[in-house]
């Protein structure tokens, strides 16, 4: 099977590029998290202790945090859930390196 996996460093999301880092749970404001969006800085967060599969979803999470910094946490975490689980149960999905 033909891979087409690529290393995930930089998405863009609406119009602005976001710098995407797998970094230590420490580096994340507030540690209890999985991941952090910061729309001033363009930077995506995720933790890197994380099984794969959850480290995906915290993208998909994060990504719709930049999307619409309105939206609240919980309907973020249904919709990150969901749109993972619609892309990976229809093999709509590659793999992600970070
Ligand atoms: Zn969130």
């Amino acid at each position: 099977m033909q891979s087409n996996s690529k290393k995930i460093h930089r998405l863009k999301v609406g119009g602005n590029y976001y710098t995407i880092k797998l970094v230590d749970r420490e580096d994340i404001s507030n540690e209890r998290d999985s991941g952090e969006c910061n729309a001033a800085k363009l930077s995506i967060k995720i933790g890197e202790d994380m099984p794969q599969g959850a480290k995906e979803v915290t993208l998909i999470h994060e990504i719709l945090h930049a999307l619409n910094i309105t939206l609240d946490e919980k309907d973020i975490e249904f919709l990150a859930q969901g749109i993972y689980q619609v892309l990976k149960d229809n093999n709509l999905k590659t793999e992600w390196k970070f």
